[in-house]
């Protein structure tokens, strides 16, 4: 199926997408170099006139869509209903509202409803953890809530938007994320996962909050028709708790524009490269003032109950020198900062020193030594 889908979207892939595109295949037989030479030969061995069949087929004469494909596309969309959806069985309910008041309205006549995204978390508790879900609320009709725009000052995104669209507006801000974005499960699951379900779903090692943290990203939170601005940072009260009231839910991410010469990177570490969950996540905003750091936001998943700031280390390197030696010396403040545990991903001795290597990694990019970009070596 990845790579029907890599064959539909894409003419010419490079290696590197056809990488990416098998990113959530784990493989248990063959070992991964024949599957990747098989999504080369089937280009390769496409006759010809077989491949400019393929071309016609998927692309008029001006580029765009062709016929065919934009009517099969048409049929599907019909299939949507544009109306509210409620379902009653067994005493289950089950409601797919179609714009924000009917979802507002919803949401507060259900508080103990689940909301559901993207359900790539949510479905894992009923297939894994056998949960019976009385009342769920879907969002991905929510019209309002699918958008992605770019203000003067900020990256608006939906909290229904799927991360692939997401990733597509913030890499666009921030090109150095790309890396982080292509490790997030894989295309499969960021298609139907939604940026609103990582954030609040408040698990200690989803991918995006270190970063949207130094990012002073913040969350607009609707109940009802009472909307409030809250930052990231105060969203997480304890592990997989948030300050979400009953009936209110996350309406929209609000995203800062990057500042002119600033430094941002995050920098994710797991036992496998792709398709695999943190043991740490880093992230680092440097502004630097002259060879002085002017400003400086960490935050580390992985490392604590939630996505924290590393408020000891940051105060340990402002105004200093961003020198290897005031790196080495911040490091330690990392130890008051953090305890993390021991689990099945990481030690929580390994979790301490990588955290501190993470930071060593992020100098090391900012003062212009060699790329640390894991794709700039190959995988
Ligand atoms: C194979 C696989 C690989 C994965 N890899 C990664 C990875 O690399 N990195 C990573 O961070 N995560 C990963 N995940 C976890 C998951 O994909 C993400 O957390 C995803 O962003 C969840 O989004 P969703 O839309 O699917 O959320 P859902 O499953 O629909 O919901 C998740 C939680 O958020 C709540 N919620 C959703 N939307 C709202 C809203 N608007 N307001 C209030 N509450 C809301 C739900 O009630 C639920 O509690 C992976 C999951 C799978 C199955």
């Amino acid at each position: 199926m990845s790579l029907f889908a890599l064959y539909k979207s894409n003419a010419s892939p490079t290696r590197r997408e056809i990488d990416d595109a098998l990113a959530g295949n784990l493989c248990r037989c063959t070992g991964y170099s024949p599957i990747i030479s098989a999504a080369e030969k089937m280009y390769v061995e496409l006759a010809e006139n077989e491949h400019q069949e393929w071309l016609r087929e998927r692309y008029n004469a001006d580029g765009d869509i062709s016929d065919d494909e934009a009517q099969r596309v048409d049929v599907l969309r019909s299939l949507q209903t544009s109306n509210q959806l409620a379902i009653e069985h067994n005493s289950k309910k089950f409601f797919a509202p179609q714009n924000i008041s009917e979802l507002a309205q919803i949401a507060e006549q259900h508080p103990a409803a689940t909301i559901l995204a993207g359900g790539t978390d949510v479905g894992l508790w009923v297939t894994k953890q056998h949960r019976e879900l009385q009342e769920v609320i879907y969002t991905g009709n929510v019209m309002e809530m699918q958008a992605v725009s770019v203000s003067a000052t900020h990256i608006e995104i939906g909290a229904a938007v799927s991360l692939t669209d997401a990733m597509q507006a913030i890499v666009t801000q921030y090109p150095a994320l790309e890396e982080l974005f292509l490790r997030f499960a894989s295309p499969p699951i960021r298609n139907a996962a939604t940026l609103g379900g990582n954030i609040a779903n408040g698990s200690p090692i989803g991918d995006s909050m270190p970063v949207l943290l130094v990012l002073d990203a913040s969350l607009v939170l609707r109940k009802g028709t009472s909307v409030r601005p809250v930052p990231l940072s105060y969203f997480y009260i304890d592990y997989q708790h948030t300050i979400l009231r009953p009936g209110e839910f996350i309406e929209q991410i609000l995203l800062p524009l990057p500042f002119a010469g600033e430094h941002v990177a995050s920098y994710k570490v797991s036992k496998r490269f792709d398709q695999d969950i943190s043991a740490v996540c880093g992230a680092y905003r440097l502004i630097k003032n002259g060879d002085r750091v002017g400003d400086i936001k960490i935050a580390y998943g992985g490392m604590a109950a939630i996505p924290k700031r590393a408020d000891n280390c940051e105060q340990a390197l402002f105004g200093k020198e961003w020198s290897a030696a005031v790196i080495a010396e911040a490091i330690t403040a990392l130890d008051s900062d953090f305890r993390p545990i021991s689990d099945m991903r990481s030690s929580a001795q390994y979790r301490k020193i990588i955290c501190g290597n993470l930071l060593k990694r992020f100098h090391a990019e900012t003062a212009g030594e060699k790329s640390t970009r894991v794709y700039s070596y190959g995988r």
